[in-house]
């Protein structure tokens, strides 16, 4: 699968799951030879076309683009994980509904209760709240994202990385369970945490 037909993938997959909505989200690949395939601003992504895609520079430079494109407004969030993770070659920022209403009533997603997420992701840290679509995204992320590969963009949306997109959107479905499981658990009365200590 090319790279734009995976990102193409990706978008329908979550877009189809729930974990993004209307036009929201936005998705990026670091090719091979240091550029940024990019969704564009403005696009549903669950019905996105190949060519709807960008090509920018890790300046955050166009280079490809089909007329009337604009990359997605999120760009500077995605090119300072690229800056600071140079393990990671995929971004995927999406609005997973329970992940977000956690923050929104005032939780952190917890990571001591699921052992494949302890296991997988370690914990999935909360940002400060930013103005969506602003360069404070950037700004909000710089000390959390060199040790988290999931964090949650408070009262707004994921972000999460991987080495490939495939990665990267099933650390989302992680992240998601995760809440889901959490909300569901705190409704039902108590939470229990795995047993002290069996993850050492
Ligand atoms: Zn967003």
């Amino acid at each position: 699968m090319n790279f734009r037909t995976a990102i193409i993938e990706t978008g329908r997959i979550a877009y189809q799951r729930g974990l993004l909505t209307a036009n929201d989200g936005n998705i990026s690949v670091r090719l091979p030879d240091g550029n940024i395939l990019i969704t564009p601003s403005g696009l549903c992504k669950g019905r996105m076309q190949p060519e709807d895609l960008l090509v920018i520079t890790p300046e955050g430079e166009v280079v490809e683009a089909a007329p009337g494109r604009k990359p997605t407004s999120e760009q500077p969030m995605h090119l300072e994980v690229y800056r600071l993770r140079p393990d990671v070659n995929a971004v995927l920022h999406a609005h997973p509904p329970y992940a977000v209403a956690l923050t929104v009533a005032g939780f952190d997603l917890r990571n001591d209760f699921l052992p494949e997420t302890r296991m997988t992701l370690g914990s999935i840290p909360t940002t400060d709240f930013a103005l969506p679509s602003s360069p404070q995204n950037a700004a909000v992320i710089r000390e959390l994202i060199p040790h988290h590969d999931a964090l949650m963009l408070r009262q707004h949306g994921s972000l999460t990385v991987g080495r490939t997109l495939e990665e990267a959107l099933i650390n989302l479905e992680r992240l998601e369970h995760t809440a889901r499981v959490q909300y569901l658990a705190q409704t039902l009365g108590r939470i229990v945490p795995l047993p002290e200590g069996w993850w050492r």
